[in-house]
């Protein structure tokens, strides 16, 4: 990685979407500079591709043309991996709709960010704690978004935006749901920031919003119509010289910290979460009901085929198992049944004759076979 205090480079950048089977460009063509510690505001008509092109800097989206790098780094090589590291080490994300968890308190919202890094729970904490006193809520940092107003949310997401000490904030229209003196309130903790050495990028609608940037990006229809800059970016702070590396701890980190975040999802949603839970184990109670019944059915099945015949030996007449038996020359005799109970005291043995015959009722016949036993 270079050194370079040109942080991000769009070279004739193209964003194209495919919406009902109709192409929609998005950006056309887009090149721009943004250099370290920069107040840049970026304005435009609805529809003009100011967020496609908040989204694109902040690499939340792939391109469809030209080249962009980041830190002097092409981003069309990264992995998507790498991608969302660089996004989570460098990148601060304010949205005009706050976004922020309803089941976790500010102090919560703010500390997640930071849950994929190496940083421990009670540092999170104290950092997320610090954020927010230095955007004025120090007072508010147990209390859950709904129990704060529009700013103060916003705010709240301002400081998400900078748990992780990102050098860049990209704020998408961060006052459009704010009131004048509210949003005013919100700007001047950008221009602290950007004091500070933040990049500031935001999108806005409105024009005083813009005109307290240091450089506002004009967009028409997916290009860049204007750029004008209100003073020099000269006095730029030392360049970057944070590289991206692997850290081998995140990882495991980031395994609790699922788990945790997990719990507290399912702590925040208790209905839906018993609801769920109902469902699993009605559905493993039904699965385990149909292997009872099975088997069962089996053992008894097989039980009962034990007491009809499984364990009964029928001796016949004849000289291989195959021949008939020939009535007429070699009957077996009581003899033979009394050698063979004597022989096999255990076994209940009995002689059998069977036979055929007619039985009729009424009118009708039916050939019968007789069998008889001792
Ligand atoms: P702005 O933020 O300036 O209002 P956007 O960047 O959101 O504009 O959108 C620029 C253009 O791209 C619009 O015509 C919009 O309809 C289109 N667009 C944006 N996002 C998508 C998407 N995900 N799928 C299809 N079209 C999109
Ligand atoms: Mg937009």
């Amino acid at each position: 990685m270079s050194r370079t205090d040109e942080y991000i480079i769009l070279s004739d950048v193209y964003k194209r979407y495919e919406s009902g089977g109709e192409i929609v460009s998005a950006l056309k063509g887009v090149s721009l500079t943004i250099k370290k510690g920069e107040f840049i505001a970026i304005v435009g008509p609805s529809g003009s591709g100011k967020t496609t092109l908040m989204n694109t800097i902040g690499c939340l989206d792939d391109i469809s043309a030209g080249q962009m790098s980041f830190y002097g780094i092409d981003v069309s090589v990264l992995t998507a991996d790498s991608v969302a590291e660089l996004r989570n080490k460098y990148i601060g994300f304010v949205f005009q709709k706050y976004n922020l968890l309803p089941y976790l308190t500010a102090k919560e919202n703010v500390a997640l960010p930071a849950q994929y890094t190496s940083k421990n729970y009670k540092n999170r904490n104290e950092r997320a704690e610090k954020i927010l006193e230095s955007v004025g809520l120090s007072d508010r940092v147990d209390f859950n978004p709904n129990q704060l107003s529009g700013g103060q949310q916003q705010r709240v997401s301002i400081a998400r935006a900078l748990m992780n000490d990102a050098d860049i904030i990209l704020a998408d229209e961060p006052t459009g749901a704010l009131d004048s003196v509210t949003g005013c309130q919100v700007m001047d903790i950008f221009k602290t920031l950007n004091r500070k050495g933040k990049t500031i990028i935001l999108v806005t609608h409105d024009s005083n919003i813009a005109s307290q940037a240091d450089r506002i990006i004009h967009m028409n229809d997916g290009r860049i119509v204007k750029d004008e800059s209100s003073v020099s970016t000269s006095d730029l702070q030392a360049a970057c010289t944070r590289v991206l590396e692997k850290d081998p701890l995140g990882m495991m980190f980031g395994i609790v910290e699922a788990f945790r975040t997990a719990f507290r999802a399912l702590n925040g949603h208790r209905i839906r979460a018993f609801l769920s839970m109902l469902g699993v184990i009605i559905g493993v109670f039904a699965v385990l009901m149909s292997i009872a019944i099975s088997e069962g059915a089996h053992h008894r099945v097989m039980k009962e085929m034990n007491l009809l015949a499984t364990n009964t030996i029928e001796i016949r007449p004849g000289t291989s198992w195959k021949s008939m038996p020939d009535p007429g020359n070699k009957l077996l005799e009581k003899d033979d049944v009394d050698m063979l109970t004597e022989l096999l005291p255990e076994s209940k043995i009995s002689p059998v004759i069977t036979s055929t015959a007619t039985i009729n009722s009424g009118d009708s016949d039916i050939d019968a076979a007789l069998t008889g036993i001792s």
